[in-house]
């Protein structure tokens, strides 16, 4: 049987390289040595792309052919799925399989920031509890209100680890949902009533800053803001100011504007932990994601649909 043509975009694990390989025939981008003459020569060839890193410009308008892309990942920010749509061109991803890990990374964060996981650590591991004696107090993370930015797959699992610390979650969606917390109509008013703020929406341009410097300030002095979203999500300049200048106490960051750049600024906060986009980074959790994009594409193959659709192209 003759294998089909797949155009690969970014790493793959062998797993995935493993279970794909019996049915494609793959080639991949970063290994061609003149990318604009691979494009305008072979770019036509695939009829489906797998991709770990978007869809560039470039690749989608060299892909006559292009039937599928099978991305790994919840967000597709980095792919825009309505031209694809409009082409009839289905773009999956891999949502549900990595819900509970972020929310986890969420946890990890909120416990890091809010009881100076980095700081203490340091007070141990130099020796300094010796010499200086016990390290100061710090702030518990039970029965607190927390916000939730984008009530979807991922904050509903962020809830559901809230309420084991008696937490009183609020929460603002485009949509109001049959949930028992409490709805605010704009992220300003969300922020306004809680402690703790946690973004976790798609990134783009409908979301983008949406946590600006007036969300920030309704926080409050004693505020603490976590961003797993995307880097987008938050203004990050006005992030930094709110932090120097104590508008609100502390924040959690998993992703950032310009990654995997990280303004200078946030390194030198104490109040801060920062990681480099790990929220689903687990050796599980990335199985999980990888052998859902390997089923959309065996699926898509076997008869012309995926399993998981991105919103848009769920019609065609
Ligand atoms: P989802 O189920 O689609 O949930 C997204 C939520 O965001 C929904 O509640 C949606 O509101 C809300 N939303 C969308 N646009 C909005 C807007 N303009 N204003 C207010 N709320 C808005 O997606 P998910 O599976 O939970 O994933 C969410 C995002 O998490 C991903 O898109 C990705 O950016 C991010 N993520 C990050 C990591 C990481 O490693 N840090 C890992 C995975 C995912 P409605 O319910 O009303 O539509």
């Amino acid at each position: 049987m003759s294998r089909t043509k797949l155009l690969q975009i970014g790493s793959m694990s062998d797993r995935m390289r493993d279970a794909l390989a019996e049915a494609f025939e793959i080639d991949v981008l970063s290994e061609q040595s003149d990318r604009a003459s691979f494009l305008a020569e072979r770019g036509g060839d695939y009829p489906a792309i797998v991709t770990t890193a978007g869809l560039p410009g470039d690749v989608l308008d060299a892909a006559a052919k292009l039937r599928v892309v099978s991305s790994f990942g919840v967000g597709y920010d980095s792919i825009d799925a309505s031209a694809c749509a409009a082409r009839g061109i289905k773009v999956s991803h891999t949502p549900d399989v990595l819900n509970d890990e972020v929310a986890n990374t969420f946890v990890m964060l909120w416990l890091a920031v809010s009881r100076d996981l980095l700081g203490s650590e340091r007070h141990a591991r130099s020796g300094a509890w010796a010499s200086e004696g016990s390290y100061p107090l710090t702030r518990s993370i039970q029965g607190r209100r927390v916000g939730i930015l984008g009530l979807g797959r991922i904050g509903q699992a962020i809830a559901e680890r809230c309420k084991v610390f008696d937490a009183e979650i609020h929460y603002h969606s485009r949509s109001r949902k049959d949930v028992p917390y409490t709805y605010h109509d704009t992220p300003a008013a969300l922020a306004e009533a809680v402690e703790v703020l946690v973004a976790i929406t798609p990134g783009g341009a409908e979301t983008e800053h949406l946590v600006d410097a007036e969300v920030l300030t309704a926080l409050g002095p004693d505020g603490l803001f976590f961003n797993l979203a995307r880097g987008s999500v938050a203004d990050e300049a006005a992030l930094i100011e709110a932090l120097l200048n104590g508008r609100i106490a502390g924040a959690g960051l998993d992703v950032f504007e310009a990654e995997p750049k990280i303004p200078d600024a946030l390194k030198e906060m104490e109040n801060v932990v920062l990681l480099p986009h790990v929220g689903s980074a687990t050796h599980e959790t990335r199985a999980a994601m990888g052998d859902l994009v390997v089923r959309n594409l065996l699926q898509w193959q076997e008869d012309g649909t995926v399993v998981t659709p991105v919103p848009e192209c769920r019609d065609l």
